[in-house]
């Protein structure tokens, strides 16, 4: 299976998870033509993709959505209050209606040779979901978007073989930043987003020997910085109860405006 980050950040994200037979992004965020340019980076087309999968409707998950599936028609996969609310604020602009498909959170369901199963989180949208995949043997799985976690999102990230995982925020650059203060507490609050502190923390729980790659991702512009993320997520994996160092997996960043490696696992 092959996992990669064609745009990571809370300016827009999108990523590719594909096998020989089948290709999804998980959202849409940035505009229908740097997707296309990231998946041509990437050897891959925007003509192969068999869905584009969506964790929920804030537009720096759909900002290309609307475009990508009017133009090659790909079918958009997401929950029924994500796709409500994307129809109902005219979001989406025309998509046939042909192309929308639901999914239950916690009900896997079969795309070509992948396996896809939708799990909730905690994020001031609709109904928003995180996903994890797999085929045969191996599992990815991308979360972000979620204000804190819990034995059931540690549950749903366990046994994986790479993750890309949110970083968010640095507490204290947020607290001190210029952000008001009704944002700062969105932000902090239970359906916001993972710190760098918190996602060292889940990443604790979920680090397997079979781990073999991590991307911390959608970092903020305003309240984070790559090379901070990175401090803070290894201190708490490295000092945290659990087997591991920080050094024992490849972690990186997610970058905001350029694809990532391709990871095959
Ligand atoms: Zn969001
Ligand atoms: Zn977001």
């Amino acid at each position: 299976m092959d996992f990669c980050s064609i745009a990571s950040g809370s300016s827009g994200n999108c990523i590719f998870v594909g096998t020989e037979r089948t290709s999804v992004l998980i959202d849409a965020g940035i505009s229908g033509k740097r997707v296309k340019e990231g998946l041509y980076a990437i050897d891959r087309r925007p003509e192969d993709l068999d869905a584009i999968l969506v964790t929920h409707e804030h537009s720096d998950h759909i900002k290309g959505l609307g475009v990508l599936a009017r133009k090659y028609g790909i079918p958009i996969y997401s929950t029924p209050g994500t796709i409500n609310a994307m129809l109902e604020q005219q979001l989406l602009g025309k998509v046939e209606e042909g192309l929308f498909h639901t999914v239950t959170p916690d009900c896997h369901f079969e795309l070509g040779d992948l396996e896809v199963q939708p799990f909730r989180v905690s994020h001031d949208a609709a109904e928003p979901v995180a996903y994890r995949m797999r085929s045969g043997e191996k599992s990815v799985a991308v979360a972000t978007d979620l204000g804190y976690y819990d034995d059931y999102i540690i549950e749903h990230l366990k046994g994986l073989d790479a993750v890309l995982l949110e970083s968010n925020h640095d507490v204290n650059m947020l607290q001190v930043g210029s952000y008001p203060y009704y944002l700062k507490q969105r932000i902090l609050g239970r359906r916001g987003h993972l710190s760098n502190d918190n996602a060292g923390r889940l990443l604790g729980e979920i680090l397997n020997d079979h781990m073999k790659a991590v991307m911390l991702g959608h970092l903020s512009r305003e309240n984070n910085y790559e090379a901070l993320a990175m401090a803070t997520v290894c201190t708490e994996i490295t000092q945290g109860d659990n087997p591991y160092q920080a050094k024992d997996f490849p972690i990186e960043i997610a970058k905001r405006d350029m694809p990532s490696r391709m990871i095959a696992v």
